[in-house]
């Protein structure tokens, strides 16, 4: 097991590949084997048993049909002498040739004994019907040949040949059920074998299987684990660590995306550019950390005064910030400029050395516009800085709006919600 554990997936796949391999080769060479001794049984059978017994039949058809009858129809004179003798003497050397390849089949011990006599008993035979060629030769008539005595030569011989084909029916018999007991056990034996085969085959699969079922769980669970560090990671690496408000890398990912959404849909886009004012004095005057707490004081008030999910404030940089307001018009834009204003100077942060105000106080500059094709990518934000010169310019704490970015026949001339309510 710990084997398998510590093979990487790919070679736990190669391994599995490799032992199904071996399984089926090993199934195949023993399924081969096997019909191999199959045939060597059958073959043995067939010659051991079934040969014999033709042959010997093929014997007694020799000494029943063509001998005894080529006589009996010599003896009616059907046949003329040299074609009678022409006829047994083809049967007794066919009979010689067949018991010659019968005799040199495997016998057993206690069969030979009888084979011998057998033999003897055939040699006596043919030598009998050999006589009675010799006999015709000189000239004697066969007509005068007694019937019986061919008759009881034919039933002697056929008896002894009768009782060797028994013998041998007898042990083709024996041998079959032999044969057919013997294949039973084998089949017991092979089937043993082959359910241990695939017994092991399976437990090591699943041994397998079940490695690579853990390995997958483990790799889905470091996946899981990497998403969520990649998620930390990409909000820790959009985030100003300062302020917690979103950074400048997120400014230049959500600005291009909401800017290409308000050109396709023509709608309003506003964003707004903040700067504290006099900060530098105030650093100066109460350290850099009450300057950094200032900062975060407000960052939480920007993004407080900011309530759908679709406003955006960024930490631009420095003390500078940055709101980003989809389907806002200039009127509802103008209104929230003014209302960060007012926040932030409402939260009192004590700012002695401020010229605009005795309490910190930042100044906007504001643009807003329905997105169309003529508004590039820096227009906003160099509009935007302009509107916030002009804050600045005109005393600070304020904002300046400019609505006519894209319009440019149109006179340009930037307000304040002050103009506005006049
Ligand atoms: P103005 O009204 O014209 O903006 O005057 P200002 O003094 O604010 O001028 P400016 O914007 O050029 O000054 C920015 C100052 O902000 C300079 C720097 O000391 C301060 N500042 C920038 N980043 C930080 C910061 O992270 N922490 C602190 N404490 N101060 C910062
Ligand atoms: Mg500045
Ligand atoms: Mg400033």
């Amino acid at each position: 097991m710990r084997f398998i554990e510590a093979l990487k997936l790919r070679s736990k796949l190669f391994f599995l590949f490799i032992l199904i391999t071996l399984g089926l080769v090993g199934i195949g060479i023993m399924g081969a084997l096997n019909v191999n001794s199959m045939k060597k049984n059958i073959d043995a059978l067939y010659f051991g048993s079934m040969v014999p017994v033709t042959e010997l039949n093929e014997i007694l058809q020799l000494y029943h049909g063509d001998i005894a009858n080529t006589f009996y129809r010599a003896k009616g004179l059907e046949l003329s002498p040299s074609e009678t003798f022409a006829h047994i003497d083809a049967s007794l050397k066919k009979i010689e040739k067949i018991w010659a390849s019968y005799e040199n089949h495997y016998k057993r011990d206690n069969e030979m004994e009888y084979v011998t006599y057998v033999a003897s008993e055939i040699k006596t035979t043919n030598d009998y019907f050999n006589n009675l060629l010799e006999v015709q030769k000189i000239g004697k008539d066969l007509s005068v040949l007694s019937t019986n005595s061919i008759h009881n030569e034919i039933a002697h011989i056929d008896a002894i040949i009768q009782k060797l084909i028994k013998y041998e029916v007898d042990i083709a018999k024996f041998e079959r059920k032999k044969f057919l007991q013997g294949y039973d056990v084998e089949i017991i034996e092979i089937g043993i074998v082959l359910l241990l085969i695939i017994i092991t085959v399976l437990l090591i699969l699943y041994l397998v299987f079940s490695s690579i079922q853990k390995d997958q769980i483990e790799l889905e669970s470091m996946a899981k684990k990497l998403r969520s560090a990649n998620k930390k990671l990409e909000t820790v690496s959009y985030t100003d660590s300062l302020t917690t408000l979103h950074n400048r890398r997120y400014f230049n990912l959500v600005y291009d995306r909401e800017l290409k959404r308000a050109k396709r849909t023509h709608s309003y886009i506003t964003f707004m550019m903040i700067d504290i004012d006099f900060f530098k004095q105030y650093n100066d005057t109460y350290g850099h950390i009450e300057g950094d707490n200032a900062l975060k004081e407000v960052a939480k008030t920007l993004r407080d005064s900011l309530h759908r999910p679709s406003d955006f404030v960024f930490r631009l940089g420095g003390e500078e910030f940055g709101i980003l307001l989809t389907q806002t018009d200039e009127e509802n834009s103008a209104i929230l400029a003014q209302s960060l204003c007012d926040a932030v100077r409402a939260r009192r942060v004590e700012h002695k050395a401020s010229k605009a105000h005795e309490y910190l106080t930042i100044s906007v500059g504001v643009v807003c516009c329905v997105a169309d094709d003529a508004l590039d990518e820096d227009m906003l934000i160099s509009h935007a800085d302009k509107m916030l010169y002009k804050a600045k310019e005109s005393g600070r704490n304020r904002f300046v709006i400019d609505s006519s970015v894209t319009d440019v026949t149109a006179s340009n001339e930037p307000w304040t919600i002050e103009e506005v309510s006049a």
